[in-house]
């Protein structure tokens, strides 16, 4: 989300701070790259190549409203790189898509998809619109245009892609049955996130949610922090934050706070966070929570995020946290399950209080492997258990969480410069050996 707060640099002179904020995806991109680099020998060619998209698709998408009127939107498919694989990434329905978020969004897809050593490289791509105010068939037709408007650019091959903000498993079969048809063959796997009815994998959509809960165990394990000991907020209550809160709980922690766009609830004895419904299930249910559970108290979205926790789960919207409140989050640990909540000026500020960040590109990565496990099922037409996802879910993280901690422990970086330390050496090895073209 684009935050309006100016620079609190005068607020934190004594600092190292480069508070230019606001900061677009692609601004905090592309200086967590420039930070990251510093600990490795990277060729300069290939540094240079990586600051930058392949390509940037933009299109115009035409849409029929139900009152008869045609509206067009603009559409993106940013293409970061390809040298593992083909292009991987999301698709967001929001009003404040842009080029730039589309960008930054897709060399964080690089990266994440390098530090979980899958063969994809990163895309991202969007369309602005504020799908709240698209009734079904609106969005079935959006979605089936600007399919066909980024045809030539996607396959399963070429460039795969996926849910994001705005976008869910019935937007993906749509944009699956639109390339399907125009292409005269069914072909499951030009897309991940489908309902499993038609190709998609058991596990999917809770993934990210499960691959934040793991790398909070592991991690909170690491520092010494026993879950049922444990207290976590929790910052959007949709696939990603809900899942976690489920599972974290599940798993003996105590989530004392969660939220959605209204506002947050608080109860430092715990909130039975099953009882509440998803985003996906009923938007918007945990403010309609707090009014009929009498032991839970309102706070903002802002108080949520400074509340005194072990673990605080960012995993509303990007930049919520900022060099103005970067100070006074209390927690010890926060696990980003959003893509880019933490602005590079308030990541600098909280590493230097100390606070251990483990980056989006880790954390919510169970999203791309679930879908990696996807589109292997689709290539080889052949549907795995949900029990099989979760135990692939679970080694691919702990393996991927354990290259990341060897990087910090190593070389005494923060999680996050060690996050890019892992996936910068396989993308920038990969480059090297494939060589420049022509
Ligand atoms: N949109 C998700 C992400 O940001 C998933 C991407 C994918 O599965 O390709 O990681």
């Amino acid at each position: 989300m684009a935050s309006n707060q100016q620079s609190s640099a005068s607020a934190t002179p004594q600092r190292s701070v480069d508070a230019t904020e606001p900061e677009t995806a692609l601004e905090t991109a592309r200086r967590q790259l420039e930070r990251a680099t510093a600990h490795l020998e990277i060729d300069e060619a290939v540094l240079e190549r990586l600051k930058h998209p392949t390509k940037v698709h933009e299109v115009s998408v035409p849409l029929e409203r139900e009152d008869g009127s045609v509206e067009v939107f603009t559409g993106y498919r940013a293409q970061h790189d390809s040298v593992r694989g083909p292009y991987k990434g999301g698709l967001r329905y929001h009003p404040e898509v842009t080029r730039d978020e589309c960008v930054g969004l897709s060399m964080w897809m690089t990266w994440k998809c390098a530090v979980m050593d899958l063969p994809f490289g990163g895309a991202k791509g969007g369309v602005v619109v504020d799908p709240k105010s698209l009734t079904g068939d609106e969005k079935e037709r959006l979605t089936r245009r600007f399919t066909q408007e980024i045809r030539g650019a996607i396959g399963p091959t070429k460039d795969i892609p996926a849910p994001d903000m705005g976008t869910d498993p019935a937007t993906m079969a749509w944009l699956m049955d639109a390339y399907s048809m125009q292409e005269g063959e069914t072909i499951p796997g030009v897309v991940t996130g489908k309902p499993p009815v038609v190709g998609g994998s058991y596990g999917r959509e809770e993934a990210p949610g499960r691959s934040v809960a793991i790398v909070t165990r592991e991690t909170c394990d690491y520092y010494g922090y026993p879950l049922e000991d444990t207290t976590v907020a929790v910052q959007g209550f949709g696939s990603v934050g809900a899942n976690a809160a489920r599972l974290l709980e599940e798993w003996g922690a105590t989530v004392v706070a969660v939220s959605d766009v209204n506002g947050a609830i608080h109860d430092p004895d715990g909130i039975d966070v099953d009882a509440i419904p998803s985003h996906d299930e009923e938007p918007e249910a945990v403010t309609s929570y707090a009014a009929e559970a009498s032991d839970v108290a309102r706070i903002t979205n802002a108080e949520l995020l400074e509340l005194d926790v072990d673990v605080l789960v960012p995993a509303a919207v990007g930049n919520v946290i900022t060099a103005d409140n970067a100070d006074d989050v209390a927690a010890d640990i926060v696990v980003e399950g959003a893509n880019g909540p933490t602005t590079f000026a308030a990541d600098t500020i909280l590493d230097e209080r100390g606070v251990h960040v483990v980056p989006d590109i880790l954390a919510n990565a169970g999203g791309v492997t679930v879908s990696y496990f996807e589109w292997l099922q689709d290539i080889n037409r052949r549907t795995w258990s949900l029990e099989r996802v979760h135990e692939e879910l679970e080694a691919e993280m702990t393996e991927a969480w354990s290259a990341v901690r060897d990087e910090v422990e190593r070389r005494d970086l923060s999680w996050r410069d060690a996050a890019y330390v892992v996936a910068l050496s396989r993308v920038a090895e990969a480059h090297d050996a494939r060589g420049l073209w022509p």
